[in-house]
């Protein structure tokens, strides 16, 4: 029922709950929790030392807090060092579980993790949150409508589909970058990429398959429902999707999920990479985070059901989440804003960075209706015949896919497709939340005015408020193709914002306009806020700082050596034939061609090392610098290095290349 605890009915469930781990073999319990690294985090605590306190040590405040260092995760100054004190405090929405790992079984328990002040230092307090604000402000549009019976909370609903790469693992030990930086930083482009478009939903290989049904097994012990798995686009790309949940759980899940992937591959002699571009010139992967609002008793608010023209709850719902894109499509942006990820948008296999959002037909003919006056009618879907009459009739779905769109509505949920495939699922759900809590607070204030002042009247009072939202907030909607030039062009005349990278991204946390929502809401503090917007940027100044001297060291220790001993064979070979006198002046003009690409590397080097030393103590000018002039360079060693690797002898090449790491499974 979202009340809290009882403590002394704590001590009777800490009981129960120690002697259930215990029966299954744990000796260790952990306050699991998920600090702004992005990770989570955990630590073992013995149910029992000796003899005397067996079985005595975990009570019900054992249960419910705990008091982590705190020093050592990222604040973003909320707190000094000597301030080190943290708690963490049980989540008693979210089940607890058992990890097993070779003979040791230990009880997790999911915690949200706190200053000593209180503040937030972890994704989940946030999340929490936010689902509160959206269900304060849902249940007020629900009895408006007179449909709150027995409903006492609104909750999201999430389902996350996670893309993945597998990679063989002794490839993986052979290519620093893979090691550090879970991407490569070289790589020329092999013959066969996924131009065949022959892997995706393709037969999974038999060790990809084994791995697969151990990661089930793993997380059906531990209560994730997984339901889904297959091959994705791009060549050693795959994907896990699970049945939604309530949104703190599926996020919980979420992690869980990819601890999962990385810790069983090994056994397989594999390597799961979550990154969100691990290899260019084939797709990268992402996180199609699924997302509706529910009420407690299971009715999805966002399903539009038969003849949704008379359904204006659904509308009015409906519009809400329209209305929130449209206003703080900055803030969605910014909820998907990582250096890796920048990798990905936009590069026509994902979404743009562009927000907009896409409805279908005839959900796009319903928004016309509402905007022109009363919805008639429902556009209806007509089955699809086959052809042959021992096929089936096909219903055909009203709302056809749109691969393109960054926040699709898919029958009876939006789905948020832009969300990197490394992230956690946690802060981009808060923020859908948050945004979409103001909007329905905006649509229950209008309402209830009007609703109060003609008795009776709910139905026009409903369509004028649509109708108001529909005309100032239809610009996000966009059904076409959003790879387009043409729809670059038009957002741009539609004025909605183009946040090309988390650098011009993450700024949106720090407006006021972010201020004063995350505050009016309760679920982020100016502080709050501030200090998450901080570690987002020096996160990404890190990243890609580790990458950069990741890449000067590769092409100084492993590359140039290389092209050294290739260049020395070119130069014998020439050598040797002149003083046979023979004729070769290709031969020497090959030489003198790879001479001077080998200089254009080696001053490529000089230039990364150069602009990778510049320190600035503003995060944000520290940021920008790092787009202006590192990342750049970044790109002109690559481009060079990989023209080299098309030249230099195969058995010189100091590392797997390209084809290796998509064909061998
Ligand atoms: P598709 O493959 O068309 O994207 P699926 O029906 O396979 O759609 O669903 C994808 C994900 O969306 C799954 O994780 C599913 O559980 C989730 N999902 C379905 N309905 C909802 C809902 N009401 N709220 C949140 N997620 C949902
Ligand atoms: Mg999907």
């Amino acid at each position: 029922r979202g009340a809290r605890l009882d403590p002394e009915v704590a001590d009777v469930v800490a009981a129960a709950m120690k002697e259930w781990a215990m029966e299954r073999g744990a000796t260790h319990y952990t306050h699991w929790f998920q600090p702004l690294t992005g990770l989570t985090a955990e630590k073992h605590d013995a149910f029992s030392v000796g003899e005397e306190t067996a079985f005595s040590d975990f009570s019900g405040s054992a249960l419910v807090q705990g008091e982590p260092d705190a020093s050592s995760f990222p604040s973003g100054g909320l707190r000094a060092t000597f301030e080190a004190r943290g708690y963490t405090a049980w989540d008693v929405t979210s089940p607890a579980f058992l990890v097993r790992s070779g003979n040791t079984v230990t009880l997790c328990i999911p915690t949200v993790f706190v200053s000593w002040t209180g503040e937030a230092l972890d994704k989940k307090t946030p999340l929490l949150r936010s689902v509160d604000a959206l269900s304060t402000q849902a249940l007020r549009i629900l009895k408006i409508f007179g449909t709150n019976q027995n409903v006492e909370r609104v909750l999201t609903t999430v389902g996350v589909e996670q893309e993945y790469f597998l990679i063989d693992r002794n490839l993986y030990f052979a290519r620093p970058d893979l090691l550090t930086c879970d991407r490569t930083l070289f790589g020329a482009r092999p013959p066969k990429g996924q131009q065949l478009e022959d892997h995706y939903f393709g037969s999974i290989p038999p060790r990809v398959l084994a791995f697969m049904s151990e990661v089930e097994q793993e997380m059906y012990r531990v209560g994730v429902p997984l339901k889904t798995r297959h091959n994705e686009v791009a060549p050693g790309q795959y994907e896990f999707a699970p049945i939604f949940e309530n949104s703190n759980v599926a996020c919980d899940h979420q992690m869980l999920l990819m601890e999962s992937l990385k810790r069983v591959a090994p056994k397989y002699g594999l390597q799961a990479i979550l990154h969100e571009k691990p290899f260019a010139g084939i797709n990268g992967s992402g996180k199609h985070n699924n997302w509706s609002m529910s009420t407690d008793t299971g009715v999805n608010l966002l399903d539009p059901r038969d003849e949704t023209h008379t359904n204006m709850q659904f509308l009015t719902f409906l519009c809400s989440v329209i209305r929130a894109v449209d206003l703080h499509a900055d803030l969605l942006r910014a909820s998907i804003a990582s250096a890796s990820n920048d990798h990905r948008l936009g590069a026509n296999e994902a979404p743009p960075a562009i927000i907009s959002i896409f409805l279908g037909d005839m959900l796009s003919d319903l928004i016309d209706q509402l905007e022109a006056g009363t919805p008639k009618r429902t556009l209806k879907r007509n089955d699809l015949d086959l052809g042959s009459h021992t096929l089936p009739q096909l219903p055909r779905h009203a709302g056809d896919r749109n691969r393109t769109s960054p926040f699709a509505f898919t029958g009876n949920k939006f789905e948020f497709r832009a969300v990197g495939s490394s992230q956690s699922s946690a802060w981009p759900n808060t923020i859908l939340n948050t945004i979409v809590a103001e909007s329905l607070d905006f649509v229950a204030t209008e309402l209830e005015k009007a609703v109060g002042k003609s008795k009776g009247d709910l139905q026009n009072a409903v369509r004028a408020v649509l109708k108001g939202i529909v005309k100032d907030h239809k610009r996000i909607i966009f059904n076409g193709d959003n790879y387009s030039q043409e729809w670059h062009a038009e957002a741009a005349k539609r004025g909605l914002p183009n946040m090309r990278d988390s650098v011009e991204a993450l700024p949106a946390l720090k407006t006021k306009k972010a201020t004063d929502l995350f505050k009016k809401y309760k679920v982020l503090s100016k502080p709050e806020l501030e200090s998450r917007a901080h570690i987002f940027l020096e996160k990404f100044n890190k990243q890609v700082s580790i990458e950069a001297e990741t890449m000067t060291s590769m092409a100084r220790t492993m590359i140039i050596p290389a092209a050294m001993q290739h260049q020395s064979r070119l130069a014998e070979a020439v050598s040797a034939t002149e003083s046979a006198g023979v004729d070769c002046s290709g031969q020497r003009s090959d030489l003198e061609a790879f001479v001077e690409l080998t200089d254009k590397v080696r001053a490529a080097i000089t230039t990364l090392e150069t602009e990778a030393g510049h320190e600035d103590a503003d995060v944000l000018a520290h940021a920008k610098h790092i787009k202006a002039k590192v990342r750049p360079a970044m790109g002109e060693l690559r481009s060079v290095a990989d023209e080299l690797e098309m030249f230099i002898s195969a058995d010189l090449w100091p590392m797997p290349t390209y084809r290796e790491l998509f064909f061998i499974k």
